[in-house]
């Protein structure tokens, strides 16, 4: 593959910069796709796309030029246009030299009865005939008319050092040089039966669209193809997961299970039971479990999974659980040990908070077989830690981490069983591409008891008073800010500032805080306090999200509500509704803006997981949801899930039947497609094994 110094204008030092965008190659810079697209095309020959940008550009012949300087020390260029449509102004701002002429060039450049494009923003959005001018190219220019202006242009994610202006000319080149890279990959028939663009055409109209319909079909060609990559790799990976044995049977002994039940307190809800059931079929069957439980905040899956792993445990088998962070990871300790106690069970807690000396105990237990259930947070999946016997892997509230942690902690047991967790239900086409791998398990149905969290909008001022409430009622109150600390940027509430105000407020009454930057035993005697009561009101960031479960408190105030994506908002709601009293979460938006608007709405309206996740705004955030952005596991370059749920469809369709008629892609017509997976894939992301 020819190297991108090859490239006109490219000199190492180019080069250079190129290769901190990942781009080394020509056709890395090919398919180095734009950000998105700015229409600078005359007016009249616009028409909107969702993803085109209009960008303001005028045509004109220069009627006449001023050069002004204000008292800042700046100095503008002024240039009228006279257009079609009635006079434009341009104005190019430099600051002052007093050694040069600054605008020599464009005095030289731009001399009246000229006739030239300049590009812009408008200095006035209801005055587009003024702009401020950023690029600007002589009408009689040929090479600006094929990459700058009058027509659709591609705009790039940049690094310092590399202009727009010179990013366009690079990828220009790059789509002229022509590549063995956009040889297609896919079946023929698929693309004929799917209309999409042809490969090479596709590359060309991505950076370069001659109209509308060309940047569409070539958006819509790399969207099916990120896509359909996607679905294939799951629907194999699962295919080799059930390809395997795994070895060791189990056996329903119940010496642990029946004490287990006998301690709760509690009967299962039929919900939890079936999952049992599915979970327990799976476990004593010949392959692997790789199964997904889903079940709103709430709905008592801890209880599940404890009784996954006691069923590990009664085969002599070992059991990780990880969770997303320390305080939820502290806290299922102190659960296990409740359900646990006089089992016999041996439970060790594995956080990075555990000192040196202990956690090589823990380590040397842990592999000696000692141990039978290893609780903790990414710790769990370090390197040093090795299991003897591990055979079954929990993974709580898994949106939090990504694909590849969930990968290294399987791969610590010999074909272990998998169970991952997640209050926040995903719809199914989603679900498909997401965790296509897996097996779904729901528990749709809540304990008995509960009530539903009423929620409502409040100001800040009423949501304090009802706070006040609920703490001179005996109970107690979380209230919720989007930072630790203000920021220069943002205008956020920050828990550190609130926190003195609150104190004041609440006088007489304790007031805590709690965030993530706090030191680990500080954390955990912060979550004591307020489990055991001592606390009244805990000021916290969205640490507490997870997993916290006190039954005295009663409300949830949560500040900058309109920050906050709908699964978040609902799993902090959901720290609530626990006890025996009435609940309620009150939102207090600090701006607005109409997606914010419809989410809270949502909240209001329902509190129901599952029906909040059928709306299309929950799924607009999905990447929130999936953990998919934090983890950057879906690199995709133009696709988004949520928002390309019919192509996503159709690419889930379509592995259906290629798959049927080829279950290893090895017919000729599927070969490259074969080879693409691999290079993706398995190569890549290590996801599956194709040779
Ligand atoms: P989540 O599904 O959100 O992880 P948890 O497992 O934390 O929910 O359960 C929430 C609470 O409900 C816990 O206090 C748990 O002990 C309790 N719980 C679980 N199952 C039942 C049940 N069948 N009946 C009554 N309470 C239950
Ligand atoms: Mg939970």
């Amino acid at each position: 593959m020819p190297s991108i110094q090859f490239l006109k204008g490219v000199g190492p030092k180019k080069a250079e910069l190129f290769s901190r965008l990942g781009i080394g190659t020509l056709d890395d810079l090919l398919f180095y796709f734009p950000r998105k697209w700015e229409d600078r095309r005359l007016p009249g020959r616009k028409e909107p796309l969702p993803f085109l940008e209009d960008s303001p550009v005028v045509r004109g012949k220069i009627r006449s030029v001023r050069d002004l300087y204000t008292g800042s020390g700046l100095r503008i260029f002024k240039v009228v246009l006279e257009t079609p449509y009635g006079e434009a102004e341009a104005s190019f701002f430099k600051r002052h030299s007093p050694r040069f002429d600054v605008f020599a060039t464009l005095r030289k450049d731009l001399r009246e009865g000229r006739t030239v494009w300049v590009t812009g923003t408008p200095e006035d959005p209801l005055f587009l005939s003024r702009l401020r001018a950023d690029e600007y190219y002589g009408d009689d220019d040929a090479r600006a008319l094929k990459m700058h202006v009058g027509r659709i242009v591609p705009v790039y994610p940049l690094t310092e050092g590399l202009t727009a202006r010179f990013m366009r000319e690079a990828a220009y080149e790059a789509v002229l040089a022509g590549h063995e890279a956009v040889a297609d990959f896919l079946p023929p028939e698929l693309v004929l039966r799917r209309g999409l663009a042809a490969r090479d055409l596709a590359a060309r109209g991505i950076h370069f669209p001659e109209n509308n319909f060309e940047l569409e079909q070539a958006r819509r060609r790399f969207i099916y193809e990120e896509l359909l990559l996607l679905t294939l790799a799951w629907a194999i990976k699962k295919r080799q997961t059930r390809g395997v044995t795994k070895g060791f049977s189990y056996e329903v002994k119940k010496t642990l299970l029946t004490p287990f039940r006998d301690n709760l307190g509690f009967a299962l809800t039929g919900a939890q039971a079936h999952a049992i059931n599915e979970i327990f079929a799976d476990m004593q069957g010949p392959t692997p479990m790789a199964r997904l439980l889903e079940g709103d905040v709430g709905s008592g899956k801890t209880v599940v999974a404890l009784s996954a792993m006691l069923l590990a445990a009664e085969n002599g088998g070992q059991s990780a659980f990880a969770a997303p962070t320390e305080i939820l990871a502290e806290q299922h300790f102190l659960t296990f040990e409740r359900f646990l106690r006089g089992l016999g069970v041996r439970v060790a807690l594995l956080t990075g908070r555990v000192k040196a000396a202990e956690k090589k105990k823990i380590l040397a237990d842990l592999a000696a077989g000692k141990i039978d259930i290893l609780l903790g947070t990414h710790a769990v999946m370090g390197e040093g830690v090795k299991f003897g016997n591990l055979r079954l892997v929990v993974i709580d509230e898994q949106h939090r981490f990504g694909v590849r942690q969930r990968a290294a902690l399987r791969a610590k047991g010999d074909r272990a069983d998998m169970l991952i967790m997640t209050a926040t239900p995903i719809p199914r086409t989603l679900f498909l591409a997401l965790y296509g791998d897996l097996d779904l398990s729901v528990i749709k149905e809540m304990p008995p008891g509960r009530r539903p969290v009423k929620t409502a909008e409040a100001t800040e001022d009423v949501a304090l008073q009802a706070a006040a409430d609920e703490v001179a009622k005996g109970r107690q109150v979380y209230v919720v800010y989007p930072v630790i600390e203000e920021t220069a940027e943002a205008d956020l509430k920050s828990v550190k500032s609130e926190f003195e105000r609150l104190r004041a407020f609440f006088r007489g009454r304790r007031v805590d805080m709690l965030h993530g930057r706090m030191p680990g035993e500080l954390k955990k005697k912060v979550m004591e306090d307020f489990a055991a009561g001592r606390t009244d009101v805990l000021v916290a960031t969205q640490v507490i999200e997870v997993g916290i479960d006190v039954p005295n408190a009663t409300l949830m105030v949560i500040n900058n509500a309109e920050r906050y994506g709908l699964a978040s908002l609902h799993q902090l709601r959901g720290r609530v509704g626990r006890g025996r009293w009435d609940s309620r979460c009150l939102l207090v938006p600090h701006a607005r803006s109409g997606d914010a608007s419809e989410r809270l709405r949502a909240m209001v309206q329902t509190a129901n997981g599952f029906e909040l996740s059928e709306k299309d705004i929950y799924i607009r955030g999905a990447g929130e949801i999936l953990g998919v952005r934090q983890h950057g596991d879906m690199d995709f370059k133009l696709a988004d899930m949520s928002r390309d749920k019919d192509i996503l469809e159709l690419a889930i369709a379509d592995r259906e039947r290629l798959l049927a008629e080829d279950p290893d892609l090895v017919k000729p017509e599927n070969a490259r497609l074969r080879l693409k997976l691999r290079d993706l894939y398995a190569a890549r992301w290590n996801l599956i094994d194709l040779s």
